[in-house]
């Protein structure tokens, strides 16, 4: 009779198995007959009558193996029965690892709705583009406290896999979600704080509904329609949830970097504002209320113009209105008071009405070209919203003060230098509103007490557009430093395995992009050094910036390209990107300095390095939001970026299969010994085995044979010939 392999992995899993039927498989609980009837076993054992009952009665009997396992379920020729972790799910067990053979298979899963797929221990999740029934309650439960290989790759396993890790290891744990814009990154980690409330189990219903109202809060602020995705986050995020230490849920915390508030004043052909400027639009749309707010009435404001649905037409008003009143549950729910609430939409409306404030020239004896505002209805509605003066404002934004060897003198503003004070005081507005909210939102759902951490970072991805500007280069410079940090987690854990197989570590190789970032961040040579200083220059220029990296910058990855004016190249490890530096040097005065917010980024690294990564690698199979249409070339780009390729190519060149000496004699016996033998399943036996199929370059480590991706190829080839 059969004998069970790995009892271990039997034990506990029936329920999933039951449950995973009922889904799919089966009405009601599989009984023998049920199961005897079951694709699997009888394609497996279809010839062997006996077998397949005895199979069948165990399976029912003792409680056995979820779905997936069941089907990797097999027989082998000592009718020792063996279990295999799907070696679908992972590309790690692909028999031959290069990108075409990676990428039809990522296809052919993704026809079969199949989205989600590993690779080692990282998760690689294709956006479907459609809803899939794969997220409900029944899952779940699926997805609780099992072991990867008993459940198909899903998000809820990258989730209940940290969630794991927090409460057995105690141990801070990071999900860090990664792909460009549209890939899925936002919905993964609203997946993912999904699981994590039900994991951890809130008692406290209010405290679950608070935190899963958190998200949709700092959205409707911090994200907006563009060209490649209606539900963009302009804003990259890191939610941390916290847990008492035997992983119940207390509370969470949030942090906001590199918002993108010159979409305030201005968005690109097609896209739109904050989607929070539409729904005040829609929601404070009665009579009384756009009066209280001081909302313009009529020509919708200068800000949200563009494409302001919210005045064109009644459907999407409405669509707005419901999207309002969602906000405002939110903010009630978790915590903020009406006066709050109030002053937001205050804030908010000012911002619009500043928006609107225009200025004409006027022309006395000392100066031309002075400014001074000719309508005064705008002007006074964000005054008194903001509960200042409106001749303090006009004053602000027509007049500086400038202090010349200890005088103060006032110098009025020109025109165009007043429209820039009253964008810039705009954007300003925004930015502090946005922090204010997170930082209120902190501070209402803060733990009584400190526990352990699981935290989600949600941010942009590498950014490579026709014209790049001084965002693009800090949005790519974050995720230099996020593939840096993906790098280390990678080859470290490969290291690890070396060393405790005692397999010299030195074998693995990869391209570090470390001098990169030096060459970015390091002091005061580094390119953002270099930035900073020119930007302290009144008199700096466009080409006195790019000369001064031209002059500092030697190195590989730097690139003056002779034909562009002020436009410099980098080598990035995802590609090469050409940055045009008009306007960097006073959107860098304007910011933070982006060493300042650079660093910000590296104390958030450096806070994730502290916990145990997991990678959740978001892919876009296509441009147009289409279901089940999978472009290659897209796909493969992506691959590229997120260094997914790189990951293979790392098993690939290292050691990419590592197998128990008893699993190996259990496989490969047939290539030394005859059937009737029975080979010990030893380390010897194994060399004997190596050595009779005359391999080259194999490693032994204590418990494991150490095989290079083409040996198990070519083991394989010799197995069909044996067989
Ligand atoms: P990103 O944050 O990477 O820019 P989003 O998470 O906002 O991308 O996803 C873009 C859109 O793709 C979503 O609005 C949704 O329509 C679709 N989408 C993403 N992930 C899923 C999913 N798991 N199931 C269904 N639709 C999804
Ligand atoms: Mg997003």
């Amino acid at each position: 009779s059969p004998t069970l392999r790995h009892p271990e992995e039997w034990s506990r899993s029936f329920s999933h198995f039951i449950s995973q039927c009922l889904i799919k498989d089966f009405e009601a609980r599989p009984s023998v007959t049920h199961l005897l009837e079951h694709p699997f076993i009888k394609q497996a054992h279809g010839k062997d009558i006996a077998l397949r009952q005895q199979l069948a009665a165990l399976i029912q009997e003792q409680h056995l193996v979820s779905l997936t396992s069941y089907r990797h379920v097999r027989i082998n020729t000592r009718k020792t029965l063996i279990i295999e972790s799907c070696p679908d799910d992972d590309l790690v067990n692909l028999e031959f690892l290069d990108e075409e053979t990676i990428i039809s298979h990522l296809h052919k899963r993704y026809d079969e709705l199949q989205v989600y797929t590993y690779v080692g221990d990282i998760l690689i999740a294709l956006n479907p583009f459609q809803n899939l029934s794969i997220y409900s309650p029944q899952f779940s439960k699926l997805y609780h406290g099992v072991k990867r290989a008993d459940n198909p790759p899903h998000i809820f396993a990258t989730a209940d896999a940290a969630y794991q890790g927090m409460v057995t290891f105690c141990k801070d744990q990071c999900i860090i979600i990664s792909g460009e814009s549209g890939a899925g990154k936002t919905e993964s980690a609203h997946l993912i704080v999904q699981h994590l409330t039900f994991l951890g189990k809130a008692n406290n219903r209010t405290l679950r509904e608070k935190i899963l109202q958190v998200n949709p809060l700092v959205e409707a602020f911090g994200n907006a329609c563009t060209a490649i995705n209606d539900n963009s986050s302009r804003f990259g995020k890191y939610l941390e949830m916290k847990f008492t230490p035997t992983g119940a849920v207390i509370g969470a915390k949030i942090s906001e970097y590199l918002l993108e508030k010159s979409r305030v004043i201005k968005q690109a052909p097609g896209e739109e504002n904050f989607h929070i400027f539409y729904y005040i639009y829609a929601g404070l749309y009665h009579q009384d209320e756009l009066k209280t707010y001081r909302l313009p009435d009529g020509t919708p404001p200068r800000f949200v113009i563009q494409h302001c649905k919210v005045m064109q037409d009644i459907v999407s008003r409405k669509q707005y209105k419901e999207q309002f009143d969602a906000i405002q549950e939110c903010f009630r729910n978790i915590g903020f008071t009406e006066e709050e609430v109030d002053s937001a939409y205050k804030i908010l409306s000012a911002i619009l009405n500043t928006g609107n404030i225009e200025f004409a020239s006027i022309t006395s004896q000392h100066q031309t070209d002075i400014s001074e505002v000719p309508n005064s209805e705008a002007l006074e509605n964000a005054a008194s919203l903001l509960s200042i003066g409106p001749e303090e404002l006009q004053e602000a934004l027509t007049s500086q003060c400038v202090v010349t060897r200890g005088e103060t003198i006032i110098r009025s503003n020109t025109v165009d230098k007043a429209a820039d004070v009253r964008d810039a005081m705009s954007k300003a507005l925004y930015g502090r509103l946005f922090s204010w909210i997170v930082n209120r939102i902190n501070s209402l759902l803060q733990p009584d007490s400190s526990g352990m951490n699981v935290g989600i970072l949600d941010i942009f991805g590498f950014e490579n557009f026709k014209k790049n500007s001084f965002e693009q280069l800090c949005i790519n410079i974050a995720n230099e430093q996020i593939q840096f940090y993906f790098n280390q987690h990678i080859f470290a854990l490969e290291q690890m395995e070396y060393q405790s197989e005692e397999v010299d570590a030195s074998l693995v190789e990869y391209e570090d992009n470390r001098p990169i970032l030096d060459m970015f961040l390091q002091k005061p040579m580094g390119l953002l050094s270099l930035l900073d200083e020119e930007s302290r220059f009144p008199q700096a220029t466009d080409q006195t910036l790019v000369d001064k990296f031209e002059d500092n910058l030697r190195c590989k990855y730097f690139l003056i390209p002779k034909r562009v004016e002020l436009c410099f190249g980098i080598q990035h490890y995802a590609g090469q990107v050409m940055y045009n530096v008009n306007g960097f040097l006073e959107k860098n005065r304007d910011t933070l300095p982006a060493d300042i917010v650079v660093y910000s980024l590296m104390d958030l690294l450096s806070k994730m390095v502290v916990g145990q990564p997991h990678f959740v690698r978001c892919i876009k199979p296509n441009d147009d939001r289409q279901a089940l249409c999978f472009c290659k070339e897209r796909v493969m780009v992506q691959l590229r970026y997120t260094g997914i390729l790189e990951t293979v190519n790392i098993r690939r060149q290292g050691y990419s299969h590592r197998i128990l000496f008893e699993d190996f004699v259990n496989r490969y016996y047939y290539l030394a010994f005859r059937a009737h033998e029975m080979p010990e399943t030893s380390k010897e036996n194994a060399v004997a085995i190596l050595e009779r199929a005359k391999l080259k370059d194999w490693v032994l480590g204590k418990t494991k044979v150490f095989l290079k991706y083409y040996h198990v190829e070519q083991l394989n080839l010799l197995l069909r010939e044996v067989i």
